[in-house]
């Protein structure tokens, strides 16, 4: 469970039970006084159990632990207030630290649903979020340091260099090391998985924000890639040409469905291809079908803000259909 992969950075593998993830990379950068933590886990007795053996494992005390948050996905950021002490600091992007805060909110769910609503989500199957994000998070009530791009954090004989990375989520921040040339890349590349990437109801093209953020890792020299799941990454510029490939490929699929009619995003990723198995899409679970439809939004907006796509509300919907 517990890996040295460089020199003073272990990995704590940490279980995501019923997740098809299947577990998170979180990684120990060990100090002589202060060890850094990069990422959680979500507030589950399952994953605070594999870090607590981790550290104990590794002999260091929790008062001694710092955190750097990657981005405010639960399965990041969900066990902080739990792990956290009054001496730790909590390094995180201030977007995402307050879109963590405000996805306990019972409105910012409220207003996530109308987004997905006008956007052609079944009434019937959209349910209620607010309550099911309680089970993830355990709270945000601790010691934030904000920390923004070209920023630099040093521990356990390292120079981090905080890098903004936009696109998974609006705040999310990789972790550079350029005399050892590492990085921990939280969610913003992974081995044999592409990122989920979805609108943020924000009005920004996150998918352009993403391939400006691919763009921005590429020109860095890395040897070794510690991303937030999956195995380890040792060529990132062969992996971020796949990346880009996949959601040109996606782009492509898109504009092929609109060539045939308008249609809202939710009918859109209702005709798109998802790896994963199942006959017709009504197998699919809302919560499937609720990361597919965001991720048809992201894509229809990046078409749009190249001019290779248009919407217009019809009636309480929105619907996309291509340039005339
Ligand atoms: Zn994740």
């Amino acid at each position: 469970m517990v890996k040295e992969v460089l020199k003073n950075v272990f990995r704590i593998e940490v279980p995501l039970p019923r997740n098809p993830l299947k577990a998170l990379n979180s990684y120990l950068i060990k100090g002589k006084s202060r060890s850094l933590l990069v990422d959680t886990g979500f507030n589950w007795p399952e994953c605070k159990e594999a870090q607590i053996n981790g550290l104990a494992h590794l002999a260091i005390d929790w008062s001694e632990v710092d955190f750097f948050l990657t981005h405010v996905h639960a399965d990041h950021s969900g066990l902080i207030h739990e792990l956290g002490t009054p001496e730790s600091h909590v390094y995180c992007n201030q977007i995402d630290w307050d879109l963590l805060k405000a996805s306990m909110s019972h409105n910012y769910w409220e207003q996530t649903k109308s987004f997905l609503l006008i956007h052609g989500f079944p009434v019937q199957d959209i349910g209620d979020q607010t309550v099911t994000i309680i089970d993830y998070i355990s709270g945000t009530d601790v010691n934030c340091c904000f920390v923004r791009n070209e920023e630099t954090l040093t521990v356990g004989g390292y120079n981090f260099v905080c890098i903004e990375t936009p696109g998974h989520s609006p705040g999310h921040m990789c972790l550079y090391e350029p005399e050892h040339r590492f990085l921990f890349s939280g969610d913003h590349i992974l081995a044999d998985i592409s990122s989920n990437i979805t609108s943020w109801n924000d009005g920004n093209d996150y998918l352009g924000l993403y391939l400006q953020s691919l763009d921005r890792v590429y020109a860095l020299d890395i040897k070794t890639v510690l991303p937030g799941h999956r195995g380890i990454i040792k060529d990132h510029r062969q992996r971020i040409s796949e990346l880009k490939h996949h959601h040109r490929i996606r782009l492509q699929e898109i504009k092929d469905l609109l060539r045939k009619s308008s249609m809202t995003a939710y009918e859109v990723a209702s005709y798109m291809n998802w790896d994963v198995s199942y006959d017709s899409w009504q197998e699919l679970s809302r919560y499937q079908r609720w990361f597919a439809t965001g991720e048809a939004i992201a894509h229809l907006e990046h078409l749009c803000c190249r001019g290779e796509a248009v919407k217009d509300n019809q009636g309480s919907q929105v619907v996309f259909s291509l340039p005339l």
